[in-house]
């Protein structure tokens, strides 16, 4: 017997149904970087599929191979990280749209695409303030008429603008729509005609409606993580779609001992802050060893009973985020570090 992680796909699709129909018109892309954020990138990714989810943000060229591999060629999945020209030439080679922050990765993309006789779709990326590889305003002008002439060529399509924001202080994030704004503005005056303009991740996209332009950008909600010190699940109308469980290995003197520890991506520094969910009610974990922890005992507490270390509220007393509050990070750092080891268990 060892830890699991619960996954319900039933409420990933209610939790992608409510945050679409929020944000509409604006399309929903949803974010499936790390694993889709531990719960399990295949799985996740036909179900979305299947509730008519047909944008995926995938980070990466390597994930996006994979979620072209899981869905096909009707899926249009976005990677906004490409290292070198040889990356850049796998993503252009799988029919994915390119994410281009820089002018060298801009010309690689183009020479890709010339190279294999095919069109690149790419979202040009400004930077708006997070200093995270966008082009720098003073560059945007040359580099959106760089693209234009290359656009014009035949080899690339300017499909997209986009940025991201820090969704740290309102006010920070109306300087970023703003030269957002002027961006889109001088990508038109070079001859652009961006149709998907996307700024938003979960944070902003469901608080504020003039974040949304024609897509957002959906991890966190989808997969019912509320963020840190922001507003709970109840009122984003989101519910977890995970459950970390672990099974009673042996009840003893200083406890009861469960399978799931800090080798299974459980942090240590969770122990003395947090409660689990048991048989007779939320308990405390009292100490997170390598392959397992020690919770405060029960009545009748034995082997072979599970416990949940997090989940939706009805599975146990604390959900992802807030563990990750209790060690002051967010769910997200908890729910990516559940180690591969634990199997994913899927329920529909
Ligand atoms: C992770 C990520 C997102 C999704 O963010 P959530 O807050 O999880 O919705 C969106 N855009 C980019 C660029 C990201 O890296």
């Amino acid at each position: 017997m060892t830890a699991e992680l619960h996954v319900d796909l039933g409420t990933l699709a209610g939790n992608i149904a409510h945050v679409r129909a929020t944000v509409a018109p604006a399309e929903l892309m949803l974010v499936v970087k790390d694993d889709a954020y531990g719960h399990g990138l295949a799985a996740v990714v036909r179900r979305a599929w299947s509730e008519g989810v047909r944008w995926f943000g995938a980070f990466d060229v390597r994930t996006g191979c994979a979620v072209r591999e899981e869905l096909g060629p009707d899926a249009r999945i976005f990677v906004w990280i490409a290292a070198s020209a040889a990356e850049v030439a796998a993503g252009v080679a799988a029919g994915l749209d390119l994410g281009i922050g820089d002018a060298a990765l801009l010309e690689d993309a183009a020479a890709a695409a010339a190279a294999s006789d095919v069109r690149v779709r790419v979202h040009l990326k400004i930077d708006t303030g997070l200093h995270r590889n966008g082009v720098r305003p003073d560059e945007w002008p040359a580099f959106t008429a760089r693209a234009a002439a290359l656009e014009t060529d035949g080899a690339i399509e300017v499909i997209g603008v986009w940025s991201h924001i820090a969704e740290a202080s309102d006010a920070e994030d109306d300087l970023a729509r703003h030269a957002f704004d002027d961006a889109v503005e001088t990508a038109r005056r070079a001859g652009l005609r961006p149709v998907v303009r996307h700024l938003a991740a979960s944070a902003a996209a469901v608080a504020r409606s003039e974040y949304r332009y024609d897509m957002v950008r959906i991890g966190a909600f989808a997969y019912g993580i509320r963020s840190a010190g922001g507003p709970g699940e109840s009122e984003l109308g989101v519910r977890p779609i995970a459950a970390l469980r672990a099974p009673v290995l042996s009840v003893e003197e200083d406890g009861v001992h469960v399978g799931v520890g800090a080798l299974h991506g459980l942090p240590s520094m969770l122990a003395g802050r947090i409660q689990a969910g048991t048989p007779a009610g939320p308990r405390a974990v009292r100490a997170i060893a390598g392959a397992e922890s020690v919770l405060e005992p029960w009545t009748d507490a034995a082997a072979g009973q599970s416990v949940a270390i997090y989940g939706a509220n009805d599975q146990a007393p604390l959900t992802a985020t807030d563990l990750g509050e209790a060690i002051d990070t967010i769910g997200e750092e908890i729910a990516v570090r559940v180690s591969p080891e634990v199997l994913r268990v899927y329920s529909a």
